[in-house]
């Protein structure tokens, strides 16, 4: 017999499970069916599939025992894949997950309390502590000789020792605790398995004892009962008018171990060239893991009802990581390989309709502006991704994107956008950075505002990377206003002779910036600011240079604004008539710091802005 101790990580887990975690204790047995279901799909495929194990006689199936006479005990069994001493310490000793791992350690003080964020990943075996003194798991691995017993209180330590068992398969032994007597009785599981379990597609048995009766009505014995329990049928498979929303739903949490709810169920059962079908569900809440470079994606492969993989992230395109559900094909071999999979083109065809049925959905969800809000918020980010990343599906996807905006609280799609264009307008505009309130103030506005003008406000960091792979919507070109150029369409806030007799001043500013700047320019911009930066048409902006320099190694050269200035401003027509060569280098110099400053940039060299700036204040005061 060998003693090992729980990964730290799993004592905090059982820790949660045990004193803060569910009201209701008998989704436990939603997860260990789970297990046994897992543990049947993988032994039927390499059943299907490899020949070392084709001569296995399998009959999948899941039985449930428990104690009659004192309900002291309770089991469940199956005969699918099993383990043996080293699955056992690395599946019921650790949390082979990072992601969950990582988050687990985190759910420390007032977090711990809260059971949605729990809920959102699978509390799975460990789940059983919560009705158990102890535990015994009796497992044998399909193709091996020996049985092994695997033995816990939940206080920190196991055992594992060689046992004896007839065929392949785990039984969990629960030792039940005083207050979970309730389980080992026959109404109480029935109902709960049908709540929880009723499309798992193996039979599931459960073993009872009836009473027997004589005339009298005196009981005159007991027989033994094993009754199947449950439909045994895929519940993808069956007609979708027959599956009711609960169905949906306990179907939901049993694949994705998410407690939580969903804002859509797609299931789709297509016929004709090709079968297949497909049900899909958007969660309600983002996992917390969805940004994780190790998040895996929830959609199961079956090829007719044979699990095939859940690791394969070609089935849906990345930015739809999201979506939980399954895939059934009646047309793909059984023991298609990952290679194979990866350049199928039954699997293609299938991925392609079930992207487009899911845009469809949450096309149909943005119907909604308040429900929209609430998708957009938790999967938004996806969306954007996808703008960039899904080159088939961009008009679908335009309609779905959402930004802010200048003209109202709320969100703004460009469908919205263009309904609400002045007649004359020529482009939609937009202004990117990552400070909401800075953007919002940005001289650069002025002359938007001036002529009730909307510009979209991309505040997001993937907002600017998604909209550089975008120039159009409907013909109406994307325009950046912190380009120059992007404002050539507006009537002019500064008439041209005005602009014109200010020509020497902007020469001026230049020679005395020098290399600081690409250009310096009369502005028609602006109307109260005395200047702003502004980039050249084609060149990236900061914060696109900076993604492209976290992306890779590409040498960026380094990229010089374009200063204009505001010819009808105080400042900018007093720099004219300025003779002393270093008064105009502090007040060109301050300008431009100060259209950085507003911009949101850092400066270059603090230090000289603070003189420049003290020389000109002790001038003025
Ligand atoms: P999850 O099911 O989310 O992976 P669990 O803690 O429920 O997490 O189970 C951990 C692992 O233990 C499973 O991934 C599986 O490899 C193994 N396991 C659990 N129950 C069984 C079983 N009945 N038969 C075979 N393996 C099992």
């Amino acid at each position: 017999m060998s003693k090992h101790s729980f990964q730290a990580e799993v004592n905090q887990l059982l820790d949660l499970m045990i004193h803060s975690l569910y009201s209701n204790r008998e989704i436990f047995l939603r997860e260990l069916i789970s297990n046994a279901s897992d543990a049947l799909d993988k032994l039927k495929f390499l059943n299907v599939s490899d020949d070392c194990y084709k001569q296995i006689a399998f009959d999948p199936k899941i039985q449930i025992r428990f104690d009659t006479k004192d309900r002291k005990w309770l089991e469940i069994e199956d005969n699918g894949i099993g383990m043996n001493d080293q699955d056992l310490v690395e599946n019921l000793g650790t949390i082979a997950k990072s992601g969950t791992k990582n988050f687990v350690s985190q759910l420390t003080g007032d977090r711990k309390k809260d059971s949605n964020l729990i809920g959102q990943f699978g509390v799975g075996f460990y789940s059983a502590f919560m009705v158990s003194d102890s535990i015994e798991v009796i497992a044998k691995k399909a193709g091996e000789d020996k049985a092994w017993k695997w033995t816990s209180d939940g206080k920190g330590e196991y055992t594992i020792e060689e046992s004896n068992r007839e065929s392949f398969g785990a039984t969990i032994r629960l030792n039940l605790k005083e207050d979970a007597k309730e389980f080992a009785n026959r109404w109480t599981l029935e109902s709960a398995i049908k709540k929880y379990s009723n499309h798992i597609p193996f039979p599931i048995f459960l073993e009872y004892e009836q009473s027997e009766y004589d005339d009298q009505g005196k009981e005159k014995g007991k027989t033994k009962k094993n009754d199947q329990i449950g439909s045994a049928t895929a519940l993808w498979k069956r007609p979708k008018n027959s599956i009711k929303p609960e169905e949906y739903q306990e179907f939901y949490k049993t694949i994705s171990h998410d407690s939580g709810e969903t804002i859509a169920t797609i299931h789709t059962q297509a016929e004709g060239a090709l079968e297949y079908t497909t049900l899909f569900f958007i969660p309600a809440a983002a996992p917390f893991d969805l940004y994780r470079m190790d998040y895996r994606s929830g959609v199961k492969l079956y090829v007719k009802r044979v699990f095939i993989t859940d690791d394969d992230k070609e089935l849906l395109p990345s930015y739809l990581r999201f979506v939980r559900g399954v895939i059934d094909s009646e047309d793909l071999p059984l023991n298609v390989s990952r290679e194979i999979l990866q350049q199928n083109k039954i699997l293609a065809n299938i991925k392609n309709a079930s992207v487009k049925k899911i845009l469809s959905e949450i096309k149909k969800l943005s119907e909604d502006k308040e429900k929209y809000a609430a998708f957009h918020k938790e999967f938004g980010r996806c969306v954007k991704e996808g703008l960039y990343s899904d080159y088939a599906n961009r008009e679908e996807l335009l309609e779905l994107a959402r930004f802010k905006t200048t003209a109202s609280e709320g969100l703004m799609g460009f469908a919205e956008y263009k309904a609400r264009m002045k007649p004359d307008q020529k482009a939609i505009y937009y202004i990117a950075g990552l400070n909401e309130s800075l953007l919002r103030n940005s001289p650069l506005l002025e002359s938007f505002k001036a002529q009730n003008i909307e510009v979209l406000i991309m505040d997001d960091e993937i907002d600017e990377f998604a909209i550089s792979q975008i120039n159009e919507y409907k013909d109406l070109p994307l325009k950046a206003i912190n380009k120059s150029g992007a404002n050539d369409d507006l009537p002019k806030t500064q008439n041209d002779d005005i602009i014109k007799a200010a020509e020497p001043i902007a020469q001026k500013v230049k020679k005395a910036l020098g290399e600081e700047v690409k250009e310096v320019k009369i502005s028609s911009r602006l109307a109260s600011s005395p200047a702003c930066l502004v980039l050249d048409e084609n060149d990236p902006s900061v914060q696109m240079r900076q993604m492209y320099k976290m992306m890779g190694d590409m040498p960026l050269p380094d990229i010089k604004p374009i200063l204009e200035l505001n010819p009808s401003h105080e400042i900018v027509q007093k720099i004219g008539a300025i003779d002393d060569e270093n008064l105009a280098s502090d007040v060109s110099f301050l300008l431009f710091e100060q259209a950085q400053l507003v911009a949101g940039m850092t400066l270059k060299d603090p230090a000289a802005f603070g003189e420049r700036l003290s020389r000109i204040l002790s001038k003025a005061i």
